[in-house]
């Protein structure tokens, strides 16, 4: 073995994409000696396809995994050229913010972070295997032979693992575009005996605005003034621009269809399931036939660069396939294309094989985060990141504690919990209607969710902790003064505020809760009310309007917390339970559930099964007292 000049590590994440970042940089804020190894520098922050964060349930993991100090939030406001809350009409639950950004200026804004990040080494080069010894990760080896000791390892390659592009019958081994796939790594979880899968995602492909007609598209301009991501940015300094709207054609969709079977997705080369909520072009045209139509963003990728992201037209059919339906879309007659879309197929770990702390149950010390376990996405995979550089940094150090983000925290929690607990069969990705309890999963309150879990653990540095500090106190005092105020329905109609005239006197709390008044009646019975912070406002408005709902959703979560709280020892023994059908022992021996509401949500246990657990560890907990 080369001689290694390498200190032994805490923690080494593999993988500088969206949760290599956030798991290094979590690991390294909680004191782990961490070492962050990847392919090149270019690779950190690199956006494999579309430049922007956020959206409906991403935006939202995105402040989480700010109010946990991770760097998502911070990256995109010194990136972001045109920011827009979605969804601002409909109710807070499922609103979320989103941000298109300079591709370049995300690039280098984490870098920049990155490569300053305190108590992390950076190193490039490509990790080629795992070291492993009686099933605990010891260390890990570069192509080069040389090896490097550590006690926890995160693996975050993202879309590496054997990777292999498809363009129409053209097939390249890669990781993405122009980058060599991770070929010693997919064997090393093979031998590991890991269940995986293949999966595939796509993207389309880039055009040069130079050539595109602007004159006739629609124009769709962002949020003025654009709001942050992050809970610490106080202004959007990146200038904004707008996007522009396009539609195919029904030439655009005879094109396609008169060459589906030269895409490599119904040429049948293709053998990963695809995201079914981002399909390809031509699964559009397929699968909503009767459609004559799909809208398509035309997506600046930077503020000094003419290249064009067609939002809505991923494809792997030929490339002078892809010219031809492109150039029959409005706008785009003229258009030159400057690389071709393409669909990538990888392997993927089975999320089953891994604890709610994202730790490997086979391999003691070892960590999977971001698409490697499934998932799609720049937001789930930073999720991920955050919560197994805790854990790893957590195991690293020795200590007997867990830090999980369960369903009633947050969408990350929703997001491990599910794929832990039911697996996936596709790209996994994030939507409101997967949380039971999104009108307290919001998007403006990740940080009261969080914070305080995060500074408890030792993941919130100080700059957060004041800041977070400061708002708790301003929201308290806001909300002391609003429920100080009161007023009875005669005295407010006369003062020009109509109430249901019952004799019950309100606070302006409550008033703030009423659509018919809100915060303008409220002012109007109160001026000095307008003096008070508009977040805060914000705020307090959305739960006053819910109060009777989060107020049921918070027995709701009281009682999901209480199965969360019964723990399943790791050495249970199923077959030791009776009644337990084969096919339900079966289940539970592989999912291993640390929790009796873990075990409900596994898909097929049945509520008998877990009564038959509930029983059993009952009687065991008995028999150990009677000892
Ligand atoms: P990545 O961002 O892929 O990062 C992986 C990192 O691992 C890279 O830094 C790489 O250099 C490093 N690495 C790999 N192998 C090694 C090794 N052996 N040694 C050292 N370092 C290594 N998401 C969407 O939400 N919507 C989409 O439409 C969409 N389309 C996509 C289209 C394509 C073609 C691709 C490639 C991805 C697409 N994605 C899409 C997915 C999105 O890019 C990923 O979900 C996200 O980047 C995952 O983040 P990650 O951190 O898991 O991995």
């Amino acid at each position: 073995m080369p001689h290694s000049a390498f200190p032994h590590y805490d923690v080494i994440v593999i993988g500088a994409g969206h949760a290599g970042a956030e798991a290094a940089t979590a690991a390294a804020r909680m004191g782990a000696k961490t070492a962050l190894f990847t392919l090149k520098k270019e690779n950190i922050g690199e956006m494999s396809c579309n430049p922007a964060i956020g959206g409906i349930g991403k935006g939202t993991i995105v402040r989480e995994v700010d109010a946990l100090d991770g760097v998502m939030g911070r990256v995109i406001d010194r990136a972001g050229i045109q920011f827009k809350i979605l969804n601002r009409k409909k109710g807070p639950a499922v609103q979320g913010p989103r941000a298109q950004a300079d591709r370049a200026l995300y690039r280098a804004a984490m870098q920049d972070v990155i490569l300053h990040y305190p108590n992390l080494d950076v190193h490039y080069g490509v990790v080629d295997d795992l070291i492993i010894d009686h099933q605990q990760i010891v260390g890990i080896r570069l192509s080069d032979g040389i090896e490097i000791k550590t006690a926890t390892v995160v693996l975050t390659t993202g879309t590496f693992l054997d990777g292999l592009i498809h363009i129409g019958d053209v097939k390249i081994p890669a990781g993405r575009v122009g980058e060599q796939p991770s070929l010693g790594l997919s064997q090393s979880l093979k031998r590991c005996q890991f269940v995986m899968g293949r999966l595939k995602t796509g993207t389309p492909p880039r055009l040069d605005g130079r050539t595109i007609d602007w004159s006739g598209l629609d124009v769709q301009h962002g949020d003025n003034p654009p709001e942050p991501f992050s809970y610490l940015t106080t202004a959007i300094n990146v200038p904004q621009i707008p996007c522009y709207i396009t539609r195919t054609t029904e030439i655009t969709h005879q094109i396609i269809r008169d060459n589906l079977h030269r895409s490599a997705m119904y040429a049948g080369h293709i053998k990963g399931v695809g995201p079914r909520y981002c399909p390809s072009i031509e699964d559009k045209i397929v699968r909503f036939a009767d459609k004559t139509s799909h809208q398509i963003f035309l997506e600046p990728e930077g503020l000094n660069d003419d290249t064009i992201y067609p939002n809505g037209v991923s494809t792997s059919l030929p490339e002078e396939v892809q010219f031809d339906y492109i150039r029959s879309i409005p706008g785009l007659e003229n258009v030159v294309m400057i690389r071709p879309g393409y669909a990538i197929e990888y392997d993927y770990v089975d999320p089953r094989e891994l604890k709610p702390t994202l730790q490997t149950k086979k391999v003691a010390g070892l960590f999977l985060a971001g698409q490697i376990n499934g998932t799609t996405g720049y937001e789930e995979a930073a999720g991920q990141g955050v919560v197994a550089g805790i854990n790893a940094a957590l195991v690293a150090h020795g200590e007997d504690g867990e830090f999980i983000i369960d369903r009633a925290d947050g969408y990350i929690g929703v997001m491990i919990d599910d794929l832990i607990t039911k697996g996936t069969s596709e790209p996994y990705r994030m939507f409101t209607s997967r949380s039971e309890y999104r009108l307290s999963l919001r998007a403006d309150n990740a940080d009261r969710r969080l914070t305080e879990k995060g500074i408890l653990i030792g993941c919130v540095g100080e700059e957060r902790r004041l800041a977070y500090a400061k708002k708790l106190k301003a929201l308290q005092e806001a909300h002391q003064q609003l429920s100080s105020l009161h007023i009875s329905p005669s005295e407010a109609t006369k003062r020009g505020v109509y109430i249901n005239p019952d004799g019950t006197k309100r606070t302006a709390l409550t008033l703030l809760g009423y659509p018919n008044i809100g915060l303008e009646g409220v002012v109007t019975l109160w001026p000095e009310v307008a003096q008070i912070n508009k977040s805060m406002i914000e705020q307090l408005t959305t739960e006053a309007v819910y109060a009777s709902y989060l107020d049921r959703q918070k027995a709701d979560i009281k009682a999901f917390r209480h199965d969360e709280a019964l723990a399943i020892p790791d050495d249970i023994d199923y077959n030791e339970i009776r009644s337990l059908s084969n096919e339900m022992r079966e289940k539970l021996k592989f999912n291993k559930p640390t929790t009796i509401g873990a075990a409900s949500r596994i898909p097929g246990v049945t509520p008998a099964a877990v009564i038959s657990i509930l029983v059993y560890l009952r009687h065991v907990a008995s028999r150990k007292m009677a000892a």
